[in-house]
């Protein structure tokens, strides 16, 4: 059993096609598409509902909770999140929790399926980087992680395993279901369009590239509270567009934390969702970071870098959860 498994080149082509190619081309449709009167108030709430399902499935679901285990919680709040980031598009669970394990084993070292510093530091090299990060690996990847390897506690879970398998089936309801409601709520065919257009097809690239920021973005530009060994970072407009998962600094420091967020005024609603889920019972064994480690952690970084008077830090430290 190795760590990688080879992928064939009709399998890159097709993940280029779909990926990375039919994106930009829906967007640049979507705005000529807008120049006459194809969308209205009903399209833009369908896709803004469509989103938050997306982004919440995708950070509390595949991120937190299956990938790295920050909480449990019962069976049926497992499978709705299972399924809320399933319909985000980017791969069946086991797959997703697989390539981003491997990423917190290689963080920006080689090894790691999406570092935008894969290629060096030089500027035509860092922006090819940037390129592989935010969309590039899906088709450069010559080999994928093996799911055997790196998630065989999703593998051995049943309700995952039916997942996994149902992918193709949650790919057509993700983009059905937003446009049947656009039909039925408009009771119109134009209404089952234009949903199916702009909270099916403009959503799913909008929801892509906000996820894939964090790999490049926030591996690469905005600032750091704490000394990791790879190059994550903290970006506002990323975690404002990934619901909280543009604080990407501390959670390389504690992958297991449910709070990305842990500074002042890094607002964090995935773990907002979370927080509210304990308080419902819905969710349990919540790991929250400790404040005293988040200190110690933003200190330790101060000192190494010169920086201002390590008291102050504590001012700074969210100290509820
Ligand atoms: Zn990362
Ligand atoms: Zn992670």
């Amino acid at each position: 059993m190795g760590e990688t498994v080879r992928v064939s080149e009709p399998r890159r082509h097709a993940y280029l096609v779909v990926l990375v190619v039919l994106p930009p081309i829906v967007l640049i449709a979507a705005v000529a598409v807008a120049w006459g009167r194809a969308i209205g108030p009903l399209d833009v709430l369908l896709a803004l509902v469509m989103y938050a399902v997306n982004i919440f499935g995708i950070s509390v679901g595949y991120h937190r909770l299956l990938t790295h285990r920050s909480f449990r919680c019962s069976r049926p709040v497992r499978m709705t999140f299972a399924l809320a980031g399933a319909m985000a598009l980017q791969g069946p669970p086991t797959l997703w929790a697989a390539e981003h394990r491997r990423h917190h084993k290689y963080s920006d070292k080689p090894g790691d399926p999406h570092s935008p510093w894969a290629y060096g530091d030089s500027g035509f090299a860092l922006l090819r980087g940037l390129l592989h990060a935010q969309v590039g690996w899906f088709y450069s990847a010559r080999h994928r992680s093996d799911h055997e390897h790196w998630a065989p506690d999703l593998r051995s879970d049943p309700d995952i395993r039916r997942v996994d398998a149902a992918y193709p089936v949650i790919t057509a309801a993700s983009f059905l279901l937003p446009a049947a409601a656009g039909g039925l709520l408009s009771w119109s065919w134009a209404g089952f369009w234009t949903a199916l257009f702009w909270a099916g097809l403009v959503r799913y690239a909008i929801v892509h590239h906000a996820t894939w920021s964090v790999n490049s973005i926030a591996h690469c530009f905005g600032d750091r509270a704490f000394s990791t060994r790879d190059r994550s970072t903290n970006v506002r407009w990323v975690a404002f567009l990934t619901f909280g998962e543009g604080w990407h600094n501390w959670h390389h420091v504690e992958p297991t934390s449910a709070r990305h967020g842990v500074l002042k005024g890094q607002f964090d609603p995935s773990a907002t969702l979370i927080r509210l889920l304990e308080r419902m019972g819905w969710a349990y064994d919540v790991h929250w970071p400790s404040p005293a480690r988040i200190e110690t952690q933003a200190n330790r970084h101060r000192t190494e870098n010169g920086q201002e008077d390590p008291s102050r830090t504590e001012r700074r430290i969210r100290t509820r959860r």
